[in-house]
């Protein structure tokens, strides 16, 4: 599938789900390039766990006076995934995980809010210096909660 085309099929479901804050180009980056590996497009019925991140996303962005939240990573196909140096079980190969910058937040600050997360018991939160990486392991039936880094 060609950008334009994710973009086009992707913003149509985005649309239909009434998701108008997250973009296809932001769920997948189509074409970007690291060590050699090209990113593709996730199969369609992937999105169901991409809807279910966009919840905790929108919470998200209604903390601490609404701001946007800005996507660095969020699908990657296993090729890519490895390709990084991603692990093997990445919650980024299901679309229900991204890393995320919280305009006018730093990123501990960050991950401080998605621990007031109603379902804060079914998500992931990893700290890192730059971002906050959360996913939705616990709605999709992987053990959760998970926490790891520490944002120093
Ligand atoms: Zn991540």
């Amino acid at each position: 599938m060609t950008k334009n085309n994710w973009a086009e099929i992707c913003g149509q479901c985005l649309g239909d789900h009434g998701i108008k804050n997250f973009s296809a180009l932001e769920i997948c980056d189509v074409g970007r390039r690291s060590n050699g590996a090209i990113l593709g497009t996730p199969p369609l019925e992937l999105l169901e766990n991409a809807y279910k991140l966009v919840g905790v996303l929108e919470w998200l962005r209604e903390r601490n006076g609404t701001s946007s939240v800005l996507v660095n990573s969020w699908y990657r196909d296993p090729r890519y995934n490895a390709a990084i140096g991603g692990v093997a079980n990445s919650m980024h190969l299901t679309c229900g995980a991204a890393d995320v910058v919280k305009k006018g937040s730093i990123p501990s600050e960050v991950a401080d809010m998605l621990e007031g997360h109603p379902d804060a018991n079914l998500l992931g939160i990893g700290r890192y210096k730059a971002f906050t990486h959360v996913d939705i392991r616990g709605m999709i039936n992987r053990s959760s909660p998970a926490r790891w880094g520490s944002n120093v």
